[in-house]
């Protein structure tokens, strides 16, 4: 995971595609896929496996598909509660592993994103940070689904001064959660002016898809 201060990595969002378009975009150097269903995940990791690349869940995790998701993705990026962290933590100490997890926080406070409040998230991530079996990397959102460019921007600061705030509170294990996961296709821009380090890129990489946007 060496890099340098400022890169921004594409991480696609390979939702509804089968392996084979995803081995194409592996092949061509996209080797961060993020997956949306535990089931899909699953389903796709044995025909990936001969290809390096690693696989992160971006979409809301149910706790009965918790042991899946620990067992096939690298990295959980919508972790929204400290007790389904807890269980994500129980279960990769049952599989000997240590996983790295991302907080999700609704940024937009729209009704429909996953995610915890902005107020919750310090909290919630020195709690998570100070599981045994989880490393916290960083924080995950969804922008505000707006045409309205300037208030899309400030959903994404708002993330970027969460990180900071947690950063800076010095809480034990946080030191390595300097990740920002934000921006798709339609916001990707926005989000890399205000410090993205992982942008989630699915339609403008591989074309339109009939399913509904992010939640
Ligand atoms: C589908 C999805 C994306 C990518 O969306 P596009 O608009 O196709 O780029 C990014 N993040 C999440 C959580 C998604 O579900």
């Amino acid at each position: 995971m060496g890099r340098a201060p400022g890169e921004v990595r594409l991480l696609l969002a390979t939702k509804t595609l089968d392996a084979a378009p995803i081995r194409e975009a592996i092949v061509a150097g996209g080797t961060l896929i993020g997956e949306n269903r535990v089931q899909e995940l699953q389903a796709k990791a044995q025909g990936l496996s001969d290809l390096p690349h690693e696989t992160h869940l971006i979409g809301p995790l149910q706790r009965n598909k918790a042991k899946a998701a620990v067992q096939h993705a690298d990295c959980i990026e919508t972790v929204a509660d400290l007790k389904i962290a807890q269980r994500i933590d129980r279960l990769a100490g049952d599989q000997g592993k240590r996983l790295d997890v991302f907080i999700q926080v609704n940024t937009s406070g729209e009704e429909t994103k996953s995610g915890c409040a902005p107020t919750e998230a310090g909290r919630l991530a020195a709690a998570v940070a100070a599981l045994e079996h989880l490393r916290l990397r960083g924080f995950m959102t969804i922008g505000l689904n707006s045409p309205d460019q300037v208030a899309v921007g400030l959903s994404f600061a708002r993330l970027r001064e969460i990180r900071d705030a947690v950063i800076v509170a010095g809480a034990p294990g946080t030191a390595e959660a300097t990740e920002l996961s934000m921006g798709m296709s339609g916001d990707f821009e926005l989000a890399i002016a205000e410090g993205a380090t992982i942008v989630r890129v699915g339609s403008a990489v591989f074309g339109p898809r009939d399913y509904p946007a992010a939640a």
